[in-house]
């Protein structure tokens, strides 16, 4: 059984109905997550998905609603009392990130972990597997930062998040017959910022050109709870496009 809980839908505007970026996808039972923007640490418990059991962290990019979580969640997982964290814990992110967190490591040595090993791999055109799945990143254009999509393959569906993204081909090819496609619709059509974000006429675009069956919009701006998005991305893709929500949860049977 598949289970997506989308625990951020928002960006760096501070939102209370849309936190910054995460997400997590349980199969059988093994919780993946996907990004740790401020707030997410919460969030998880909120959706009583508990931190101490997850193993692998997927970062889209380095930008901090996509990031700045790590710090709370390394924190916990060395001082929560009675805690002797023992697995691995597995963090992905795009060429430079494990650098990144080292950084943040020598700032905060609170974060180095104290009782288990922490694995770093960046992530380009890579892909990794686990028990009951298999996960295929690919670079997508994000401004002047590094960005990886993921595409995550299990009990024979397809889900893939576009972490922030242009308009680009390489979103489309990962994006490719997805089942439910998890995308990034910053702007409603009246806006746009080329190579960096998408519009509703872009996303919809990218759904139609990879032939997704479902789409879940994210990274919503505040104002995009003002405008008419879903009726924008109707206009140019058929498929089923639901607005992401925090704390909602979708259940692949
Ligand atoms: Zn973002
Ligand atoms: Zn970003």
């Amino acid at each position: 059984m598949i289970e997506i809980t989308i625990l951020g839908s928002g960006t760096g505007v501070p939102y209370l109905p849309r936190n910054s970026s995460g997400y997590c996808i349980n199969i059988n039972g093994e919780p993946l997550l996907f990004d740790m923007g401020a707030g997410i640490v919460r969030r998880l418990l909120e959706a009583k998905i508990d931190y101490k059991t997850v193993n692998h962290l997927f970062i889209s990019h380095r930008h901090p609603d996509h990031t700045s979580d790590l710090i709370p969640l390394f924190f916990a997982m060395n001082y929560t009392p009675g805690l002797k964290r023992k697995d691995p814990f597995h963090l992905y992110g795009p060429a430079g990130f494990p650098d990144i967190v080292r950084k943040l490591m020598d700032i905060y040595p609170w974060m180095v972990p104290k009782h288990f090993n922490l694995e770093m791999k960046e992530m380009d055109e890579t892909e990794i597997s686990g028990k009951d799945w298999k996960i295929h990143s690919k670079p997508v254009v994000h401004g002047d930062v590094l960005a990886v999509s993921y595409r995550l393959e299990a009990e024979g569906k397809t889900i893939v998040y576009s972490g922030d993204s242009a308009y680009c081909d390489s979103l489309i090819e990962n994006a490719k017959n997805a089942d439910i496609l998890i995308i990034e619709c910053s702007f409603p059509s009246r806006l746009e910022l080329k190579g960096v974000h998408m519009n509703t006429r872009e996303v919809a675009e990218v759904a139609r050109k990879a032939e997704a069956k479902k789409l879940i919009l994210t990274h919503l701006y505040p104002f995009c709870d003002d405008e008419p998005i879903l009726e924008e991305i109707r206009e140019n893709f058929k498929g089923e496009t639901q607005k992401g929500k925090d704390l909602m949860k979708i259940v692949l049977p």
